[in-house]
C-alpha cells in the first residue's frame, strides 16, 4: 500500500509513520530526514536545501520532486511505502501522481495552539531519528538508544510560526485535492498520548485501506 501522510508540521508524521513503518514492513519516506542527512553530509542537494529550510520556507519543487523520484524507484519501495512530508504542494501531487499510484492520503488533524506546544519542546535524536517531548524527558540522551538529543534550528518559535504559515498556504490545499480523488482519510489527533494519537492513526487508515 502507497500512503501519504499529510499535516501540519508538528502533528506527529514522524513519529506514527516510523511505528507504521515497521507494523506493515514498509519503509518511510521522509523528506525531511533525507535533507537533514544531505546537509549533515554536505552533498549538493544539502547545500541547496539548507537555507530554505533554515528559513522555515519550502526547498523548490522540483528538488524535491527529483530526491523522490529517485528513492521511489529503490527495490524496498516495491510492496508499497509511508510518504511523510511529501507532497507539500499541489505541484508536488501533481508530479507524484505521474510516477506512483497513491493509495490512501492520511490527514492528521491538530489544532495550532497544541503544535506551538510540541514544537517548541520536541528534541530529535541524532543516532536513530527518534522525536520526544521534554516533558517526557528525563536526562539529556534518548531513551530508545542512548544517542544525544538536539533540538532543530526550525523548531525555534519564530521559525515554527512561519512553518505553519507556509503549511496553510501551500499544504493545506491538498486536503481538498486528494479528498476529490476520494482517497483522502482524516485523523483527528488531540490527544495527549502518543498511543492514543496513533489509534486514531490506525482507525483512519482502516477506514480507506
Ligand atoms: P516538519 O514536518 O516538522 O515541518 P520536515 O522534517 O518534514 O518538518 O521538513 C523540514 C523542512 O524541510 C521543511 O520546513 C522544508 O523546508 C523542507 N522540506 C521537507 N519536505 C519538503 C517538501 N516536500 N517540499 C519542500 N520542502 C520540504
Ligand atoms: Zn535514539
Amino acid at each position: 500500500m502507497n500512503i501519504v501522510f499529510l499535516g501540519p508540521p508538528g502533528a506527529g508524521k514522524g513519529t506514527h509513520a516510523q511505528r507504521l513503518m515497521k507494523e506493515m514492513d514498509i519503509p518511510q519516506i521522509s523528506t525531511g530526514d533525507m535533507f537533514r542527512r544531505a546537509i549533515r553530509e554536505q552533498t549538493p542537494t544539502g547545500m541547496d536545501a539548507q537555507r530554505y529550510i533554515d528559513k522555515g520556507e519550502l526547498v523548490p519543487d522540483e528538488v524535491v520532486v527529483a530526491m523522490v523520484k529517485e528513492r521511489l524507484a529503490e527495490p524496498d519501495c516495491a510492496n508499497g511505502y509511508i510518504l511523510d512530508g511529501f507532497p507539500r504542494t499541489i505541484a508536488q501531487a501533481e508530479a507524484l501522481d505521474k510516477i506512483a499510484h497513491i493509495d490512501v492520503a492520511l490527514n492528521i488533524d491538530v489544532p495550532d495552539e497544541i503544535i506551538i506546544n510540541r514544537l517548541s519542546g520536541r528534541r530529535v535524536c541524532t543516532a536513530c531519528g527518534g522525536t520526544f517531548h521534554v516533558s517526557l524527558l528525563r536526562g539529556d540522551t534518548c531513551p530508545e538508544c542512548g544517542g544525544s538529543l538536539y533540538q532543530r534550528d526550525d523548531d525555534k518559535p519564530e521559525t515554527v510560526k512561519n512553518r505553519l504559515n507556509v503549511y496553510q498556504q501551500n499544504t493545506a490545499p491538498l486536503i481538498g485535492y486528494y479528498e476529490k480523488k476520494g482517497i483522502l482519510s482524516t485523523a483527528v489527533c488531540t490527544f495527549d498520548t502518543v498511543e492514543e494519537n496513533y489509534q486514531a492513526v490506525k482507525a483512519a487508515l482502516n477506514a480507506k485501506a
